[in-house]
């Protein structure tokens, strides 16, 4: 079996410092990389781009980047736009520089990953950086520019990656779209999943080192409160959820789409 590319991101290490775009931008802007690619414009293209999420209330609040390249599907919707579409053996998805004559084809990928160049009228998007892999570098522009080690590039067999993906809990951004990306990330909760937090007082002062539970949506989970009497259950999906302390409930709440902050619960 032949060695694939794959591309893993890590939301927990991204801090949106925008040096992989700034990088893919310089690798594509003005170069004619034909036939791989044409000259992305130097404005209004994000190949990789970097999505926010804020989550929290009052002052428990946090906020996670996402960046969010083409994800080189194994079955690319985007495939059905026209046969310019080529997927490589090595898992690359390629448009080429004759394909995607029309504007339309950016609306074929569910993760609006393809960008329409006006300037050279043809439909683009990240090919991880194929030209500079086939002359001999390991990792496209953006991970070797990332300075917090968020992305990672790999060149193996399907079965070496799918054994990666199962020992770190990798997941699909989106994988309701069923569309085998090649692109995975590490702790996507951040990201998609929500948050259950507040404190727990004793007394009128912050109670360090009290066990908290939640139990409610299929899991239960067991904090011990920090200095400032504060827990945070995160990875939460939508449901209503118990919170005990001490074995007694003192909330509960109702996670619909967002994160929650219970405040101050007194014991
Ligand atoms: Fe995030 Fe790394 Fe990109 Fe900076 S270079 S935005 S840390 S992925
Ligand atoms: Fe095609 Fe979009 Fe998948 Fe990239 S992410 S292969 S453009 S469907």
């Amino acid at each position: 079996m032949s060695k694939e590319r794959y591309l893993v991101m890590d939301v927990a290490l991204c801090h949106d410092c925008n040096n992989c775009y700034m990088a893919c931008t310089d690798e594509h802007a003005d170069n004619d990389w034909s036939p791989y690619t044409k000259p992305m414009p130097i404005h209004g293209h994000r190949w990789m781009d970097i999505l926010r999420r804020e989550r929290g209330q009052n002052d428990r609040i946090d906020v996670a980047f996402l960046p969010k390249p083409c994800m080189q599907c194994e079955n690319a919707p985007c495939a059905e736009a026209g046969d310019f579409v080529r997927r490589r053996e090595d898992g690359i998805v390629m448009f080429g520089i004759q394909g995607g004559k029309d504007k339309d084809v950016t609306k074929s990928c569910p993760y609006g990953s393809v960008w329409w160049n006006v300037q050279e009228q043809v439909s683009q998007k990240c090919d991880f950086c194929a030209h500079l892999l086939d002359d001999g570098w390991d990792m496209p522009r953006c991970v070797h520019s990332c300075p917090t080690g968020a992305l990672r590039f790999y060149t193996e067999e399907p079965a070496a990656f799918a054994g990666r993906v199962e020992a770190e809990g990798l997941s699909a951004y989106k994988a309701e779209y069923g569309t085998k990306p090649h692109v995975y990330y590490k702790n996507l909760y951040r990201f998609t999943k929500n948050f259950v937090s507040g404190s727990v007082l004793k007394d009128g002062d912050c109670a360090k080192g009290v066990t908290v539970t939640i139990a409610g949506a299929g899991i239960t989970a067991e904090q011990v409160t920090d200095a400032f009497g504060e827990y945070k259950f995160d990875g939460l999906g939508d449901g209503e959820y118990a919170i005990f302390a001490e074995g007694r409930e003192i909330a509960r709440a109702q996670v619909a789409g967002a994160s929650l902050d219970i405040g101050d619960c007194a014991l």
